[in-house]
């Protein structure tokens, strides 16, 4: 019997970054040297059972502790609420912060204080999760879909996706989802793997990953472009001679370009047959990514990660601009804001191919695309979440991938949960690591 007297007590967080930049993992053609580093945050409880929440947001280093404070600001909104009441109904705490008067002044529901509030509502739903002894994806496909359309802020979404359309989707859902659940236990979700594909590698690097990613079980890798096109036509020679004609290869170009420059960029690239064209332009031009499909086809277009809001989406599903929608985990309020969009994404017949990598986003994403596949799309065709390979050491749960799948996690909570020891030595700039590196007397003797 849960203590309905406990108590969240307090939040503590944590501004982590880690070194990424000094090996070029992560280096694209908008942000060639990435700090990849969480706003982190632990909800601690008066409960006897000793769970806490654990949630985060990514950044890329400097700005991290821009992140941290806005967390911090939502502090007097969690502190004192009832344990019971917050996991009973997530979605009253999200429908607060994001309706805070004054600190919605500087969105809204965009940017910062939204990456913020999702982090918040995400480490709600871990604490949720922990109690109910189940993974995340296994309690949002147990739960009733009335419950589940309650989760969601349906303002500004009317136009496009009601709350009766959303009921009948979850209903639907539901049928054939326990063998579909036994499915993804034994199968796991398919990803794909954007590790051999950094800008910053060297063509025999970007080969012996391209071909370790093959051999691993891959059906679909990603390369970065947009910083010099005689360079991208050879990388993507290159990858194309590693990986041979079957596989799936896609490209990115991490907003770098103008409408028509993305046109003429990736059809200056379709001898090589890319799968898909992600983030050509800026994430808030839904026209111009409209225009772009137009363009490009049979090339298709996806992005996502940089949308701001389900309002956005809404607005790329209608103007009929994507055919990969690419949400991410923490960049908008956390799990009920990502409900929407995946119910958005299922009313338009849109696929949804999940953005991960940076620090745990493949830890938290792979759990959405799950419960997507068990209690909402029903479908794996034309899915697969990003995977990269970097930084799982550093999370308790971490991810696991086998024969190019995402094995389904089975411990209980959102697999955010980071190492006490990791958190020691990247906390900046007083953990180990960073004391020690910011004691260096000179660039060249940092680790
Ligand atoms: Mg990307």
């Amino acid at each position: 019997m849960p203590d309905p007297t406990a108590r969240i007590t307090s939040i503590d967080t944590y501004d982590v970054r880690f070194p990424t930049s000094r090996e070029l993992d992560g280096s694209d053609a908008m942000n060639p040297d990435p700090d990849y580093s969480a706003a982190y945050l632990v909800l601690r409880t008066s409960a006897a059972d000793g769970h806490e929440g654990h949630g985060f947001t990514f950044t890329i280093g400097r700005g991290n502790d821009v992140q941290v404070a806005a967390i911090d600001a939502l502090r007097g909104h969690v502190v004192g609420r009832s344990v019971v009441e917050l996991c009973a109904d997530p979605g009253v705490l999200y429908r607060d912060l994001v309706g805070d008067s004054q600190l919605r002044w500087l969105g809204p529901e965009k940017g910062v204080m939204h990456m913020a509030i999702g982090a918040v509502v995400n480490a709600v739903w871990d604490l949720a999760a922990k109690r109910e002894g189940k993974p995340l994806w296994r309690l949002l496909a147990d739960a009733a879909p009335a419950w589940l359309v309650s989760q969601v802020d349906f303002r500004y979404l009317t136009d496009a996706l009601t709350p009766d359309e959303a009921l009948e989707l979850l209903t639907k859902g539901k049928q054939g989802a326990a063998e579909r659940a036994a499915d993804l236990l034994r199968r796991g979700y398919p990803a794909y793997t954007t590790s051999p594909g950094w800008l910053g590698y060297s063509d025999e690097k970007l080969t012996r990953l391209a071909e370790e990613a093959v051999a691993d079980g891959f059906t679909q890798i990603k390369l970065k472009v947009g910083a010099d096109l005689d360079d991208d036509i050879r990388r993507c020679r290159t990858a194309r001679a590693a990986v041979g004609p079957d596989i799936r290869m896609a490209i990115d170009a991490n907003q770098r370009w103008d409408v028509a420059e993305a046109v003429e960029w990736t059809n200056a690239l379709a001898e090589f047959d890319p799968y898909w064209i992600e983030e050509p332009t800026s994430p808030d031009d839904v026209l111009g990514h409209a225009a772009v499909r137009r363009g490009v086809h049979p090339v298709k277009v996806a992005t996502g990660e940089h949308v701001q809001n389900r309002i956005v989406f809404k607005q790329l599903l209608q103007a009929e601009a994507v055919d990969f929608l690419q949400l991410d985990a923490a960049r908008v309020a956390g799990v009920n804001e990502n409900l929407a969009i995946l119910l958005l994404a299922a009313k338009f017949g849109v696929p949804v191919c999940p953005h991960a990598g940076g620090v745990g986003l493949c830890e938290l994403v792979q759990h959405l695309s799950m419960f997507d596949y068990v209690a909402l799309s029903g479908t794996t065709e034309d899915r697969v979440v990003e995977f990269v390979d970097h930084l799982h050491e550093h999370f308790l749960d971490p991810v696991m991938i086998d024969r190019g799948h995402y094995r389904a996690p089975t411990e209980p909570g959102f697999s955010a949960t980071m190492r006490q020891s990791s958190l020691d030595a990247y906390r900046y700039p007083d953990g180990a690591f960073w004391a020690a590196d910011l004691a260096a007397p000179t660039p060249e003797a940092r680790a």
